[in-house]
């Protein structure tokens, strides 16, 4: 983990060095929403702290930061999702994941399938 990667889009967001649609942020967290939304509400909650993914994430010492990470993704859900709400991360390749970042997707608004794809 590093403090921010000056290389990063997401280190960018959270140092206000690019704009993006902010909902939420403190200290340990900045929520935003998806630049390209797959539900009418999509918003990504990324820690202020650079880990590339959630498995860098969970093997460092700081739990209030993970800890915040979760509750932001609840609050948020809580906000926008008022018939409920998914969180999902992505890692690694077979996942998806596009932005090494760690950061947790809010969907809401709609109905979702499960499994997902
Ligand atoms: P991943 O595929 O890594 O799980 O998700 C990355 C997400 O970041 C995608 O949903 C993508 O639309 C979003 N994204 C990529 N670049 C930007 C950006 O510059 N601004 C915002 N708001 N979202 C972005
Ligand atoms: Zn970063």
């Amino acid at each position: 983990m590093t403090a921010i990667d000056p290389s990063c889009i997401f280190c960018k967001i959270v140092g206000r060095e690019i704009p993006a649609d902010e909902v939420l942020r403190d200290e340990h967290v900045v929520a935003f929403r998806d630049v390209r939304p797959v539900a009418p509400t999509h918003i990504l909650v990324v820690p202020t702290v650079h880990v590339a993914h959630l498995s860098g994430f969970a093997a460092q010492a700081d739990t209030a930061a993970s800890a915040r990470l979760l509750a932001a993704a609840a609050e948020i859900g809580t906000r926008f999702g008022t018939r409920g709400y998914r969180v999902v991360t992505n890692e690694g390749s077979d996942a998806g994941q596009t932005v090494h970042h760690l950061h947790l997707h809010v969907l809401a608004g709609r109905s979702m399938a499960w499994p997902p794809g």
